[in-house]
């Protein structure tokens, strides 16, 4: 295959668009933001079912409060009775069953505040850490909503981007001939496609050329298009190869 020196040269141009349009394509198919982002999915996931948990304590906490409360309210209308049906008597007998279920009404209530006092407690602690877990997550969605953000905009620029690159690459294949496209397209689904051909040196794969191939190079004619022995894209000679 043959080409002039300045075709060989402007698949140097393309090559490094196909170089720019890999890493776009990298960068819109996994943005990196994407590795954060999916681990934020799975914490999400242990912070939810840790919300769940300290839910269901509060709300145990709360039921246990609730059950306290009407057996106040149940306490303090016997009290009431009692206190009316004492006021009533007049049989000394009733009267003393009454002053006697009365004190121990008194105690009761008096346990039942206690424990009411302690429930309490309680249900602020467990609401403290469900309040501290919503915040753990809530953080977490903050971060997530930030990087998926960032990605759109990564996704979007790479897209942009490809976009750019495809434009430049028609315009530069439109003014080669098809035959040395359609031979670096070849070469370039194995290797770098082209590559600069400088001190001895691949820029393809960075392989140092040995002796006979150095000197297979130096008798080539320059319009011949030559391969590096090592990766296969096209070496591309110029007078900064040295040759
Ligand atoms: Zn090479």
């Amino acid at each position: 295959m043959n080409a002039s020196p300045a075709d060989q040269r402007a698949l140097l141009d393309v090559a490094d668009l196909d170089r720019r349009a890999r890493r776009a394509e990298a960068s819109r198919r996994t943005p990196p933001q994407a590795a954060r982002i999916g681990e934020l999915t799975a914490q999400r996931t242990l912070q939810a079912h840790e919300l769940a948990l300290r839910s269901g304590v509060r709300d145990d906490v709360q039921v246990e409060l609730s059950r306290l409360e009407s057996d106040v309210a149940v306490a303090e209308a016997r009290r009431a009775r009692d206190a009316g049906r004492l006021a009533a008597t007049s049989n000394s007998k009733d009267a003393q069953a009454l002053e006697h279920e009365l004190a121990s009404l008194k105690k009761r209530l008096s346990d039942l505040e206690d424990a009411e006092l302690d429930v309490m407690e309680r249900l602020e602690q467990a609401e403290a850490a469900v309040a501290a877990q919503q915040a753990v997550i809530d953080e977490t969605n903050a971060e997530g909503s930030r990087l998926s953000a960032e990605a759109k905009a990564v996704v979007a620029e790479a897209t942009a981007e490809l976009e750019r690159i495809a434009r430049d690459r028609a315009a530069i294949v439109a003014s080669l001939p098809t035959e040395l496209v359609g031979y670096y397209d070849k070469v370039a689904l194995r290797s770098t496609g082209a590559a600069l051909f400088t001190r001895g040196t691949c820029e393809g794969c960075r392989m140092v050329l040995s002796g006979t191939d150095l000197q297979a190079l130096r008798n080539a004619p320059e319009d011949r298009i030559v391969t590096c022995p090592e990766c296969g894209c096209i070496l591309v000679r110029t007078e900064e190869s040295g040759l």
